[in-house]
Order: C-alpha cells, then structure tokens, then sequence
C-alpha cells in the first residue's frame, strides 16, 4: 500500500498499487502549477486509489480539448492529482505528496520544448519535445510497460 497526503495533513490518500511509474512535465502550466521548473505525475487507476478529507477541485481546458480536474487541499491548497475528462479511469498523482518519495524517478520527459536549460535529462529516458498525440494511451502503456 502507498501512502501519502497534503502538507498540512487534512487530505490523505492510500493507492493499492505495487508501485509507480513517474513522469516529468516541463509544460508552462505544469510550472507555473508546481511553481517550479517541471512536475511530477504518476498515473494510478481510480479504481485503486481512496482520499480522505476535503478536496477543492479547479479546471481548466487542454490543448487537446478535453478538460483537466485538479483536486487540492482545501486547507492548505496543496495539489493532489488532476484527472483528464478523456480518461476518467485514470488520476495522475502528484507524486511530491507520498509520505515516502525516496523511490521517485522520472522514466520519461514531455513538452521538453519548454524545459529550463539547467535542467539536463538523460538521453537514455525517453522525451517528448510536445506530448504523444495520444495521452490517455500512452500514460496507460507508460504504467504497464514492465
Ligand atoms: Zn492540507
Ligand atoms: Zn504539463
């Protein structure tokens, strides 16, 4: 079982899953989100995860035209995941909140078109310099990938 919550405690969350698979984002709207130079998001089907505690929800539209629910602390505003109205079975967490996130690793780059200089990748992982031109598939083959 993975744990974890918001800075303040009020919000808590437990994903049944064995482990995860993390992503960066170095979009404009993920930097000025994280309020840093990319984020971090681990897909996790809803079916596996249970929040406790009081969420707001914001959203906003994509580029691709769906619609992206981002869920924070009511309290403390931190944000928990967001969950696209293109794959509502899946939440992309933010990973930063588990309770343990010595195991984080990025295994793949999107919108790599807007990442600082200073921030240098891997060529071994792989990137996008947009996102692939179908997210939900991709995140999906991302999580099952072995
Ligand atoms: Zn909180
Ligand atoms: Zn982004």
């Amino acid at each position: 079982m993975i744990e974890g919550g918001c800075q303040c405690g009020a919000v808590r969350y437990r994903v049944s899953a064995a482990d995860l698979k993390v992503y960066a984002c170095h979009c404009r709207e993920c930097q000025r989100q994280s309020g840093s130079a990319f984020a971090l998001s681990a897909p996790v089907r809803s079916a596996d995860f249970a929040l406790t505690g009081d969420v707001g929800v914001w959203s906003r539209g994509t580029a691709s035209g769906a619609r992206t629910a981002c869920s924070f602390c009511a309290a403390c505003g931190t944000r928990i995941h967001h969950q696209s109205s293109a794959a509502p079975e899946w939440l992309t967490l933010k990973p930063g909140t588990l309770d343990d996130t010595s195991g984080l690793f990025a295994r793949a780059h999107i919108w790599t078109a807007h990442r600082q200089p200073w921030v240098i990748l891997d060529p071994a992982v792989e990137a996008f310099e947009t996102q692939p031109a179908d997210l939900p598939a991709w995140r999906r083959r991302f999580v099952e990938a072995g």
